[in-house]
């Protein structure tokens, strides 16, 4: 396995795989690697003849105040599992190498960023679509992996890489739980045993939702359940929606594809989750 720095070499690197007529699969990360991402890389593999990992905590998608200092960085542990898991290479650039001194471009996708997690990190989705249309240049992929734990990230992904005519094929994975029901976050390392016990209020809640809505169900009174049961367990939330899967637009009766999306504090850590109800 290949653990290439710098733009020039991972471009050098992904033309000499196409040449040789092979497909390329990438998985995105920020590192601190956990069973979902490598469930994404396995995805990848299923996809794609060589794949690329990429690990790179983006500064642009954290805003002052945020945990960019302390986000966790496991470089030789995630190495380590990548090699493990059948990575051709790790793309590891530095801050420096992605983004030039008083770059001015950006890339903003103006409708599926707008609510949820968009309208309470206003610059977040704007620093996403950036670094991914940036890891797409150097990766010159065909096949990109993302996992539905995000999911407003994977519909506005998805929605970018289509308006703007990139030859990828956007390929979602579903959500990594641990055995308890926690979707697994690079975050949960910032919790204790105790804030992630209470943290499970979330998944329950959600499942809970899930057997519960039907054709025609009030979705009001679902979310109001939810909103409760999550601050019982002591969460502080951000936002508890029903939307439709595909647009993500915000509908109050089961009709059609709905998912519930969740945004919630915890201890330290500002956890998401989210589940199709019907
Ligand atoms: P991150 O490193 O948190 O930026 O996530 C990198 C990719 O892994 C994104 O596409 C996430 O949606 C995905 N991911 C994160 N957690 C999980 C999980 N528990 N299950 C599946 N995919 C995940």
């Amino acid at each position: 396995m290949k653990v290439i720095e710098t733009i020039s070499d991972m471009q050098t690197q992904s033309l000499e795989w196409r040449r040789q007529g092979f497909r390329i699969g990438v998985v995105p990360t920020m590192g601190a690697l956990h069973d979902g991402h490598l469930s994404l890389l396995e995805l990848a593999n299923a996809k794609a003849d060589k794949t690329i990992l990429t690990i790179f905590v983006n500064p642009t998608q954290f805003a002052p105040g945020e945990d960019l200092d302390k986000y966790p960085r496991t470089f030789e542990q995630d190495k380590t599992l990548c090699e493990e898991y059948g990575a051709d290479a790790v793309f590891f650039p530095s801050v420096e190498e992605m983004y030039i001194p008083n770059a001015s471009t950006w890339v903003n996708e103006e409708v599926l960023s707008q609510g949820y997690c968009g309208a309470d990190r206003p610059t977040h989705f704007r620093g996403v679509t950036t670094i991914v249309t940036k890891l797409y240049n150097a990766v010159l992929p065909d096949v990109a992996v993302f996992g539905e734990k995000d999911y407003q990230q994977l519909q506005v992904l998805k929605k970018m890489t289509a308006d703007l005519n990139f030859p990828i094929e956007v390929v979602p994975g579903k959500i990594w739980r641990e055995e308890s029901g926690l979707a697994m976050s690079s975050r949960n390392r910032y919790l204790s045993e105790s804030e992630k016990e209470a943290a499970l209020a979330i998944y329950k809640s959600l499942h809970m939702a899930a057997d519960e809505v039907t054709e025609g169900t009030d979705l009001i009174k679902v979310r109001q359940q939810i909103f409760a049961r999550i601050v019982d367990a002591g969460g502080k939330i951000d936002y508890v929606e029903t939307v439709d899967s595909e647009t993500l637009e915000a509908v109050d009766t089961a009709n059609g594809g709905i998912r519930c999306l969740i945004a919630a504090h915890f201890g330290p850590a500002r956890l998401l989750d989210n589940m199709q109800l019907n």
